[in-house]
């Protein structure tokens, strides 16, 4: 039988057995190639497919798992459902009614031309040995490194309540990068930083021309490198580029603003907040000219959907409008028991994990300047493109950020080539100091296929957009 078949039966079967029924279906099918200098390193692939149930009993909620798609897998899973609303009442934190899952009908599909199931592995493999060759362009170039992960998922979702929805999703992870050594000088760029092109697309992203032209900049600017000075240590202002922004997006807006990370859920493993339930609606989290916004519902962005995965329709919304603090990264369970203003972001990592709060799409929107026009407004700083580490503390405030690639800027002109460029600052004083944002037709999109949160430990997809951004006296230093 069909696993959409046994889906339809079994759920028919025990949707009346509790205050509220859901049943959830993933199957992801991923294609994980590597090719090091022109030559192959990893081709594999593999499939996961599974399913959720999620029952409520007396505003308790359990979660069972299953692998095996059979009368008797799902029956053991919807055991342990069970257990788990009665261990839970033990322990009540929130008594939840079946408000919290919305009966969401409808479908989401990925935009695309052509969808990833129509590209064989050997024609992506083709596409990384022949990047991976023009990314070695000298003896100097130690390691040329073209990766691709192919992801296709697809996603069903019926509910006792009356929700019935499918999405279905084409992933593209795409890095490209040339790591350089010149005595005991080693240096990479790649693009965009090591997490390259993270996106929602179809095969259409495999465009070889433009890629070659992407591999000869970086190549040329990986063995620049190797001559050029160090960042200098000191007080200047910063531009970083869209590349670096995803990053401090990520860490220093994103996790901050997660309301379960708020509420404490997380303070044992991946950490708390400096944001207080208080501070929403009054605290000035950056400057007047700060707009971020959670927006789902982006073309072709890392995690867009139509709805998060209890049912929530999707939504653009502010997280902070003219510099202040709107609303938090809170699903409607998080909304429930706080009392906040949250938005569509229930999302797992996969069928065997309940899904928490986790950021979506989130996008810093365009300013008023050129790029060239916010360099000209600057006497001594630096800007830096590509994320290479990053550091912050468990409430999020205090961080370090290390970028591929830098240059000097002075009397509003770049200059030298900086190698090492790192800048250090506290959340609320550097989104404070913001002094200028590049226009909406220069916003760059990016994500990570990689953020981690949870307990059990759950990784998953996010998506950034950003313009370049200059901010004022920011400490930087090299390496
Ligand atoms: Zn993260």
């Amino acid at each position: 039988m069909q696993t959409e078949n046994i889906l339809d039966t079994e759920f028919k079967k025990y949707k009346s057995s509790a205050d509220f029924v859901a049943f959830k279906t993933i199957h992801e099918h991923t294609r994980d190639l590597s090719v090091r200098n022109g030559k192959p390193d990893d081709i594999s692939s593999f499939d996961d497919q599974g399913l959720l149930i999620e029952i409520m009993r007396d505003g308790h909620i359990g979660y069972g798992a299953t692998c095996e798609m059979t009368s008797d897998g799902i029956k053991s899973a919807f055991s342990k459902a069970l257990q788990m609303t009665e261990a839970s009442q033990k322990k009540s934190v929130h008594k939840f009614t079946d408000h919290i899952r919305p009966p969401s009908r409808g479908e989401f599909i990925s935009a695309r031309q052509k969808p990833l199931d129509q590209i064989s592995t050997a024609e992506i493999y083709d596409f990384l040995k022949k990047t991976s060759q023009k990314l070695k362009s000298s003896d100097q170039i130690i390691t040329a490194a073209s990766d691709a992960m192919v992801i296709e998922c697809d996603q069903r979702y019926l509910s006792s309540n009356g929700a019935d929805f499918h999405q279905n999703f084409n992933i593209i992870v795409n890095s490209l990068s040339s790591t350089a050594q010149s005595g005991s000088e080693t240096q990479t760029r790649s693009l965009h930083g090591g997490r390259g092109n993270c996106l929602q697309i179809g095969a259409e992203h495999f465009n070889l021309d433009v890629a070659l032209r992407d591999c000869e900049t970086i190549s040329h600017e990986a063995i620049e490198l190797l001559s050029a000075e160090n960042c200098p240590t000191e007080t200047c202002d910063l531009i970083l580029a869209p590349d670096q922004m995803l990053l401090q997006i990520h860490e220093s807006i994103g996790h901050p603003l997660e309301l379960d990370r708020i509420l404490g859920d997380e303070r044992n493993f991946a950490g708390w907040s400096f944001v207080q339930p208080a501070d929403f609606g009054k605290l000035q989290y950056g400057h007047p000219m700060m707009n971020v916004i959670f927006d789902p519902t982006v073309s072709n962005e890392m995690a867009s959907f139509k709805f998060d995965e209890i049912g929530n329709p999707a939504e653009k919304k502010y997280l902070i409008q003219n510099g202040i603090l709107k609303a938090g990264l809170g699903s409607l369970e998080s909304q429930a028991r706080s009392g906040l203003s949250g938005v569509a972001n229930a999302r797992s990592s996969s069928w065997n994990r309940a899904p928490i709060d986790r950021m979506a799409n989130i996008n810093l929107e365009g300013g008023d300047l050129t790029l060239e026009e916010m360099i000209s407004k600057v006497s001594r700083g630096v800007i830096m493109f590509a994320n290479r580490s990053w550091s912050i503390d468990d409430y999020r405030r205090k961080f370090q950020f290390g970028c591929e690639y830098g240059k000097l800027i002075e009397n509003g002109k770049l200059t030298k080539t900086l190698k090492n460029p790192n800048y250090r600052s506290v959340t609320i004083p550097f989104w404070n100091s913001l002094a200028g944002l590049t226009k909406p037709n220069t916003v760059e999109t990016y994500g990570s296929p990689y953020c981690g949160k949870g307990e059990p430990s759950q990784i998953i997809r996010v998506g950034h957009s950003s313009p370049y951004a200059l901010f004022k006296n920011i400490e930087v230093f090299g390496g």
